[in-house]
């Protein structure tokens, strides 16, 4: 069976996030919107559509622990006594997530903002920005949690789906892929708009991951597999796959031109560059587009166009010619 799609508002940027439901054997749901009663009202409304409510929900699966995918798992789960599944990588986000959005904080607060070179009052809106969320969140009691691994095959809706590991936009983020049928849940890997490339903590004494270059290798092992019907994260279902690759690459190729091109002519910071790039948001929201910049300018670095020298802790990018 094909998944069905419940879209759920989201007060982000990226809009609705979809839930995927499966009614046979057993209802299951991949991923399940923010905790806000306009999305469990959407939620309830979508599976009434199917005779069912949240206390069927038999399993939940995640497909990485971003807020708008795994909001709602603590109350769904709390309702049915649902499983909820989660690669086992992610698993933490979803039991200790305060925790862990503390680290993630403290990097970017100690480190990452500084290298950046963000005013403290945009360093400060970042990290209010993620404080917000992450105090918004209700864990996931662990007894609740099942973990499958990267490789594994989950059963869902009478078929096996194979579990990717798909990095980029989340370190630990997975898709689901059914060769017979050629379906693919592609959670946040494949979306009309690029999905932000986070910059997530790096492991004590390890260099940070550059999640642009990272994302596009993934699209390259997205591109090689047999697809007919994507099912996105956000957005409706599509075919093309490979074409919407393309147009991906050559928004993200023709972004880091531009990003290239400011450099040369004198923007030497992230911050710098953001403000240039973004100019057209409203100061308080450039921010939002500090992640595609960092990864033009890993992407750069990487192809070995820029050099970067940090200064005073700040990171200073130079074109080398
Ligand atoms: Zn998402």
């Amino acid at each position: 069976m094909k998944p069905i799609r419940i879209e759920l508002p989201t007060e982000f940027d990226v809009g609705s996030v979809n839930s995927y439901l499966f009614t046979e054997p057993e209802p299951v749901l991949v991923d399940c919107g923010v905790e806000t009663a306009a999305s469990w009202d959407a939620l309830n409304a979508g599976l009434g559509q199917h005779g069912l409510t949240p206390a069927d929900i038999r399993r939940l699966v995640i497909t990485h622990p971003h807020v708008d995918h795994f909001g709602l798992a603590a109350k769904i789960a709390a309702l049915s006594g649902a499983q909820v599944w989660i690669a086992d990588m992610g698993a933490e986000w979803l039991i200790e997530p305060k925790k862990l959005f503390g680290l993630r904080a403290d990097y970017y607060r100690d480190h990452f903002l500084l290298q950046a070179g963000l005013s403290d009052e945009m360093a400060q809106l970042v990290l209010a920005y993620f404080a917000q969320i992450a105090d918004d969140i209700t864990p996931v009691p662990a007894a609740c949690i099942h973990t499958f691994q990267v490789g594994d095959w989950l059963s869902l809706g009478g078929a096996d789906w194979q579990v990717l590991h798909m990095p980029g936009h989340a370190s630990h983020q997975t898709c689901f892929y059914q060769p017979d049928s050629r379906q693919f849940l592609s959670a946040d890997m494949l979306l009309p708009k690029t999905p932000t490339p986070i910059v997530e903590r790096p492991l004590p004494n390890q260099p940070r991951q550059p999640s642009l270059p990272i994302y596009m290798e993934s699209l390259k092992r997205c591109e090689a597999l047999d697809i007919d019907t994507v099912y996105p994260g956000h957005g409706e279902p599509f075919q093309n796959h490979r074409q919407l690759i393309q147009t991906q690459r050559e928004r993200i190729h023709k972004r880091k031109a531009e990003a290239l091109a400011l450099v040369q002519q004198g923007y030497h910071t992230a911050y710098a560059l953001m403000n240039e790039m973004y100019a057209h948001y409203p100061p308080a929201f450039r921010f939002a587009g500090l992640w595609m910049l960092i990864g033009y300018l890993d992407l750069l670095e990487a192809e070995g166009r820029v050099r970067v020298e940090t200064v005073g802790g700040v990171w200073q990018y130079y074109v080398i010619e």
